[in-house]
C-alpha cells in the first residue's frame, strides 16, 4: 500500500509538481495519438505526482523513499514513447529525469552522458570530434538517451548498424536499483539488454555509454517510382550495397506520403517514393542505383537543408506516422518485420492483400544480422477487429508481427525476455514499484485491455548465440 506522505518526506527538498493538470498531461504517452486501443484503455490512468530529480543524488534518495513507502515510479524522458510505456498503470510518482542531463566524457570514439541527455544534444556536443551516434529515434530533437535505451529500439542509422538491441550498439549502463538502501550498478556486455525495452521497470537508468560512428556528411534524396515493387527492390538493393554508406531508406506506397504535407509536392502522383539519406561520398552510387532502377530523384539537399522545412529523418519511422497524422489522425499501422531471404516476396504478397486498405510504409533496417524491412499499410482505423485481420494478413504473408496496441513488454513481443530477465527485475525493483504491472509476472495487478486479443506473434531472434 503506497505511503504517499511518508514518500514525500522521505525525499526532502527534491522538487515536486502536484498540480493535477501537468500530472495528467504528463501521465500520457504518444500511444495517445498511436494507439486508439490504448488511449481507450488508458483513459483511468494517472500519476499522483512528478518528481525532478537534479542530480544523481536526489535519484538515489527517491529510489530509497519508493522503497520505503511502497510508491509506484513511473521514469520519463520526453514521454515521447508509444506502446503505454509512459502511462502509469498504479498511479505513484512520475520521475522526470531531464536534469540529468550532462554529457560526462567522449573518447575512444564512445559517450557516456546522464540519462535525461537529449540525443540531439548529445550530437551537438560530439560534432567538434567528428563523429556521432550510430543511430537515433526520429524524436531525436526531444527523446532523451535514458528513454531510448529504456523505451525505444531501432531508428536513424539501423539500416547501417542494426537496431539498439544488437550486440555492441549499447556499451554500458549505471542502474540504480530501488530498494531501502539502493545499489549502484554497472551493467555492461549482454547484460545492457536487460534493460534494454523494459519500459523502466528494472531499475533506474543514470548514465548511458553509447559507440559511436563517423559523422559523414549526409546527403537526402528523394526518390520516386512508378510502382511499389520497385520501390521496394530498389530499397533492398540499397540496403544490400555495402559500398554506399547509408542512415535512412524509407518507403512510402501512394498515397502515405501525399498525406504529409511537406512532402506532396516532391512526389508523383500514383507513386511510390523512397526518402534516403545516404554519405555524400556515396551520392554517385546512389545515383546510379537509382539510374539502374528506373526512378526519379526530385530533391537532393544536405541534411537539414530540404525544402520540406525539416531534416528528412522527421518523416522516417514514428514520424512518417505522425506526419500522416497531422492530416489524416485515423490512420494507423503494425510494426511487422518483414525479413531475409523472404523479405521481398513477403512484402509483395503484403502489398497485393491490402491493395484497397492502405498503402505500404516500410523502413530497413538490419536485423539480428540480416536485412529487414519493417512496416505495415497505412489504415484508416475501425475497430480491433479489423487491426486483427491485418495482423493476421501479415503474419499470414511472412511478417513477424509485434503489438503496438497494449501495455505490457511480453505481449508487445518486441523484447526476448527469460528467466534472467524475471530474476534481474526482482533483484532490481524486490516490491515491484517500477512502472508497476507492465512486467512483473507477480505484482497483482491484472493485465487487461483490448489490445491483449490481438493475434500478434511478436519478434523471433532466432537460435544462436544472440545478445540476449
Ligand atoms: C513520432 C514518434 C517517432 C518515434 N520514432 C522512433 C524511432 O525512430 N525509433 C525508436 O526506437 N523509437 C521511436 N519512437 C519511440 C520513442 O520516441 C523513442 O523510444 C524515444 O527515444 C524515447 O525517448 P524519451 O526520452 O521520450 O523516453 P520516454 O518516452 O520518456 O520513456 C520511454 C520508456 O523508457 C522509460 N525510461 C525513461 N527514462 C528512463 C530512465 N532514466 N531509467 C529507466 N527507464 C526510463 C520510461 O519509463 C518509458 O517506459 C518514436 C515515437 C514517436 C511518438
Amino acid at each position: 500500500m503506497k505511503d504517499t506522505a511518508t514518500f514525500l518526506d522521505l525525499i526532502g527538498d527534491v522538487p515536486v509538481v502536484a498540480d493535477e493538470a501537468i500530472v495528467r498531461r504528463k501521465s500520457r504517452d504518444m500511444s495517445m495519438t498511436f494507439s486508439p486501443i490504448i488511449r481507450r484503455d488508458a483513459a483511468d490512468k494517472f500519476a499522483d505526482l512528478i518528481v525532478r530529480p537534479r542530480d544523481h543524488a536526489d535519484v538515489v534518495r527517491i529510489a530509497s523513499a519508493a522503497a520505503r513507502a511502497r510508491m509506484p515510479l513511473m521514469m520519463r524522458g520526453a514521454g515521447t514513447c508509444n506502446l503505454g510505456q509512459g502511462v502509469p498503470l498504479a498511479g505513484g510518482a512520475i520521475v522526470d529525469m531531464s536534469a540529468l542531463s550532462s554529457v560526462l566524457w567522449t573518447r575512444d570514439q564512445t559517450v557516456r552522458a546522464q540519462a535525461g541527455a537529449r540525443l540531439l544534444a548529445i550530437d551537438d556536443s560530439l560534432r567538434p570530434t567528428g563523429w556521432e551516434l550510430r543511430m537515433h529515434s526520429s524524436t531525436r530533437r526531444a527523446a532523451t538517451i535514458g528513454g531510448y535505451v529504456g523505451g525505444g529500439h531501432a531508428g536513424i542509422g539501423s539500416c547501417q548498424w542494426g537496431i539498439l538491441r544488437d550486440r555492441g550498439n549499447i556499451l554500458g549502463l549505471q542502474m540504480v536499483s530501488v530498494e531501502e538502501t539502493p545499489r549502484v550498478i554497472e551493467l555492461r556486455g549482454d547484460d545492457v539488454n536487460l534493460v534494454h525495452h523494459a519500459y523502466g521497470t528494472n531499475g533506474i537508468i543514470t548514465e548511458v555509454e553509447m559507440p559511436l560512428a563517423p559523422a559523414w556528411t549526409w546527403m537526402e534524396s528523394v526518390t520516386n517510382f512508378p510502382d511499389f515493387m520497385t520501390a521496394a527492390r530498389f530499397a533492398y538493393a540499397l540496403a544490400a550495397s555495402d559500398g554506399i554508406v547509408k542512415k535512412l531508406v524509407s518507403i512510402d506506397e501512394w498515397p502515405n506520403w501525399n498525406y504529409m504535407r511537406h512532402m506532396r509536392e516532391h512526389g508523383r502522383d500514383g507513386w511510390s517514393m523512397v526518402r534516403t539519406m545516404v554519405a555524400a561520398v556515396s551520392v554517385e552510387a546512389l545515383d546510379a542505383l537509382v539510374k539502374s532502377c528506373g526512378g526519379q530523384t526530385t530533391v537532393r539537399a544536405r541534411e537539414g537543408e530540404g525544402p520540406y522545412g525539416a531534416p528528412l529523418w522527421e518523416f522516417g519511422w514514428g514520424h512518417a506516422r505522425l506526419q500522416v497524422n497531422r492530416e489524416r489522425p485515423e490512420i494507423v499501422n503494425n510494426i511487422g518485420l518483414y525479413l531475409d531471404p523472404d523479405l521481398l516476396a513477403s512484402v509483395e504478397r503484403s502489398w497485393r492483400r491490402f491493395q484497397g486498405v492502405g498503402g505500404m510504409h516500410l523502413e530497413v533496417k538490419r536485423y539480428n544480422g540480416r536485412i529487414a524491412f519493417q512496416g505495415s499499410p497505412y489504415y484508416p482505423f475501425v475497430d480491433e477487429a479489423q487491426v486483427a485481420g491485418v495482423i493476421r494478413g501479415m503474419s499470414e504473408d511472412g511478417a513477424m508481427v509485434a503489438n503496438n496496441h497494449t501495455f505490457f513488454v511480453k505481449e508487445n513481443g518486441m523484447k526476448a525476455t527469460d528467466d534472467g530477465d524475471t530474476a534481474f527485475k526482482r533483484s532490481m525493483d524486490p516490491y515491484g514499484l517500477m512502472n508497476p504491472g507492465k512486467f512483473d509476472p507477480d505484482d497483482n495487478l491484472d493485465k487487461e485491455g483490448s489490445g491483449l486479443q490481438l493475434p500478434t506473434t511478436g519478434w523471433q531472434y532466432g537460435a544462436g548465440p544472440s545478445a540476449r
